[in-house]
């Protein structure tokens, strides 16, 4: 059971917890994914463009630095010493001196109309014209465009009077590897700058090589803010690096230049990395929060909802299972045994006193004693077994699996648990139990049906005087319905006038009868005469008690009315005088039936004054006002005290049977008896003795001072002209 209440909120928390945690996880990582693949694109389209840029920039570098050299080449004097004629030491000034101290080119060269090469320079200084054959290819295919801007800028004419230059610089920059070197090689066409002296229709051309250095590349790195700019041979892969392909005049690869690219992206994020990290914290700190909020709220509903249905099955004081839940397991066990065969015992308790505890110490005991023995019923089953709580003192035990013995072992341990007295807040207190056992083999009862064969035999059982175990059997059954039979048939005598009344006369000590006791009596149609040891408890059991009580002083009244020389005892049930009902019915019957209530004397149990009833009370009160006078039946077999016998102004006491039959069997009962009497005598209480029915016994009664007698040996019940008869004819 309270494995199956923890399963819930474990399954729920499964249920709950995990898929809110997992999505705030898959969340976050689609934030990070993505914010990353942002972070990546937005590096990437950077790194494109500043590739790009830097692409453009080299161009724009190499065009510069040929552009260097056109204030040399694009001169009057270039055209007169290199043009109109050849001036190998002009050039070693003007070209590969100037042009290397200036400008840092390392070579320089003159190539003529015919594409020959006519002078050569390295460092600065004049050099073997050989040298030329590695710039040859390059220079070449530069020459080529060149020469078609030449014919294409025609014959050079001054145009008198002006300042300007009058020719458009003819150029060609490009990059060159050149024995493992790179080069920026610039072929530029001789032409005049203010046109004093013409040129030539096919000029020569100067051609210059600056090498591609550290010096070069601190230049674009700065010009950029490029980081670690290099220059890596051609086809080589520096991996995240930004790289752009350089390429010589005729288009082929001749290097590559990798830097480190600016990643914007990741900078930010770098910056923005603590508070990422501090919002991805609070985010799962969030979602593990409202996790556990919606496992909580749960819980709690699964908890209220269990709470509901724990009141709604279980008994608020013991907080053992109730009638509702038992009858929910009994049917469990019942499906189960339909399945797999199997024997249920189903015990039935009642425990014995309980109402006097609850009447005599108060309802608080009564509940500490239900709960104790709640208590200790748990402690005598199993697990397996289930103890519930009818309500009232009736309890009910199922035990699974449990044959005819384990069934009677149970039974007994019940009665060792319940047989020690209860140490309650008010006290020691000491109780019984009955049971009422039925074993169930199979599944193929009621519930219902169980159930009532257990109560059966518990009634068996609290028949017999309590602390009895029975067991069901088939005949109970038919004990049943006889009994439901005879319950009708009583209420149809009642109805229809079918019981009678013999009275037993009861004598003084000179055996003159002074008194009768009024005893119903009963003639069966069919079963002849049931014995009111019989049919009284059935009428109290079922309520009919009031209708024959009122019949037996209506009957008893009509009768005796006349008779002026008789007192006459009547009995009254413990239940009657429980009854407000009672007074008032004897108010109208003593109307009714003009009789004089001294005369009669109203017979009472001592279990009838036990517990204090407020009703009781008042009906005694009543009785005796309306003239009544209280005798106390069987006495001393009940727990009368002193002060019971005064507080309901009790008038005569009846000594019981059992004492007066005991007299014979020893002293004991003789010393009890004359203890009795001297009670009664300093009280100034009447005394009778019952169940006289030895001359022996009578003499012994005297003895010990009692003085007026009851029984067979006075006279047996008679019917009411049979006493009057017997009264004229003297004893
Ligand atoms: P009880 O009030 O103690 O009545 C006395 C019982 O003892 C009577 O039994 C009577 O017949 C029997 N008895 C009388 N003398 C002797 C004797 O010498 N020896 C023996 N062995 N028995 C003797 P009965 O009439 O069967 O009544 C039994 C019980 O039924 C009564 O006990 C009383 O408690 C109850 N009862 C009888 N009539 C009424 C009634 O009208 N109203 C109520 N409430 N109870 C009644
Ligand atoms: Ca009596
Ligand atoms: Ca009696």
């Amino acid at each position: 059971m309270s494995n199956m209440h923890q399963a819930r909120p474990d399954r729920l928390r499964a249920l709950l917890f995990g898929p809110v945690v997992l999505l705030a996880v898959a969340a976050l990582a689609v934030l990070v994914f993505s914010g990353l693949f942002l972070v990546g694109r937005f590096d990437a389209s950077a790194q494109f463009r500043e590739e790009q840029m830097i692409a453009h920039g080299i161009v724009k570098k190499v065009n510069d630095f040929g552009a260097r050299s056109i204030p040399q080449v694009n001169w009057d004097d270039a055209v007169a010493n290199l043009d109109r004629r050849f001036d190998p030491d002009w050039t070693d000034q003007n070209i590969a001196a100037f042009l290397y101290t200036l400008n840092g080119v390392t070579n320089a060269f003159v190539v003529n109309s015919a594409g020959q090469p006519i002078y050569a320079a390295g460092q600065g200084r004049r050099a073997p014209i050989a040298i030329f054959g590695a710039f040859a290819a390059p220079v070449a295919a530069q020459l080529a465009v060149i020469r078609a801007a030449e014919a294409q800028r025609g014959a050079l004419r001054k145009v008198e009077g002006s300042a300007e230059m009058i020719a458009v610089p003819i150029q060609q920059s490009g990059l060159a590897a050149v024995g493992g070197q790179l080069f920026v090689v610039s072929t530029t066409l001789v032409q005049p700058d203010f046109g004093t002296v013409a040129p030539s229709l096919r000029a020569p051309v100067v051609v210059t090589a600056v090498p591609v250095d550290t010096a070069f590349l601190g230049q674009v790195a700065d010009r950029y803010m490029l980081q670690n700019l290099r220059l890596r041979p051609a086809g080589a892969i520096d991996q995240g690096r930004a790289s752009i392909v350089l390429r010589d005049v005729v288009g082929r690869e001749v290097g590559r230049l990798t830097w480190r690219p600016q990643r914007p992206g990741s900078a930010m994020l770098g910056r923005l990395s603590m508070p990422i990290v501090a919002a991805a914290l609070i985010f799962i700190l969030l979602s593990v929060s409202f996790a556990r909020r919606t496992v909580q709220y749960a819980n709690d509903l699964i908890s209220s909802e269990a709470r509901a249905r724990h009141l709604a099955q279980h008994d608020a004081l013991t907080q053992l299972p109730n009638r509702a839940l038992m009858f929910e397991r009994l049917r469990q066990i019942f499906a189960e045994a339909r399945r797999k065969p199997g024997v249920t015992a189903l015990h039935c308790l009642d425990l014995d006193r309980f109402k006097e505890v609850n009447d005599t110490l108060g309802h608080n005991a009564g509940d500490e004693l239900i709960q104790e023995v709640a208590k200790r019923l748990r402690q005598v089953c199993r697990e397996s077994d289930t103890v519930a709580r009818l309500g009232g003192d009736e309890f009910v035990i199922l035990q699974p699996g449990a044959d005819s013995a384990g069934a009677s072992h149970l039974t007994e341990r019940v009665f060792e648990a319940l047989r020690e007295p209860f140490d309650l807040d008010y006290g020691m207190v000491e109780i019984g139990c009955s049971i009422g056992v039925t074993l169930i083999s199979g599944g193929d009862i009621d519930v219902g049906e169980a159930l009532r064969q257990a109560d059966l035999a518990l009634y068996r059982s609290k028949d017999g005087g309590g602390m009895l175990a029975t067991f069901f059997e088939p005949d109970m059954d038919a004990a049943l319905r006889m009994r439901r039979a005879l319950e009708s048939d009583l209420r149809e005598a009642i109805a229809t006038d079918g019981l009678t009344l013999v009275y037993q006369p009861q004598v003084d000590q000179h055996g003159t009868i002074k008194a009768a006791e009024a005893l119903l009596r009963w003639v069966h149609p069919v079963r002849g005469p049931v014995a009111p040891g019989v049919f009284v408890p059935l009428a109290e059991e079922t309520g009919l008690i009031l209708d024959l009580g009122e019949y037996v002083f209506r009957r008893v009244f009509a009768e005796t009315a006349a008779w002026h020389d008789l007192r006459i005892a009547i009995n009254v049930s413990p239940i009657q005088l429980r009854s407000t009902a009672l007074v008032p019915m004897l108010s109208r019957l003593i109307k009714q039936c003009g009789i004089d209530p001294a005369k009669y004397e109203i017979e009472l149990t001592e279990t009838a004054l036990l517990g204090d009833d407020l009703v009781t009370r008042r009906n005694i009160a009543r009785l005796k006002k309306l003239g009544f006078t209280i005798a106390l039946d069987d006495f001393g077999t009940g727990y009368s005290s002193l002060s019971v016998l005064q507080r309901f102004s009790v008038d005569t006491i009846k000594i019981d049977r059992s004492f007066v039959k005991n007299l014979d069997a020893g002293e004991e009962s003789a010393a009890l008896v004359d203890a009795m009497v001297k009670l009664a005598r300093a009280l100034g209480l009447n005394v009778i003795a019952e169940g006289v029915e030895t001359v022996a016994q009578m003499d012994r009664l005297a003895a010990c001072g009692c003085q007026d007698f009851q029984g067979f040996l006075v006279g047996r019940p008679l019917s009411a002209s049979d006493l009057r008869r017997m009264m004229r004819e003297p004893v």
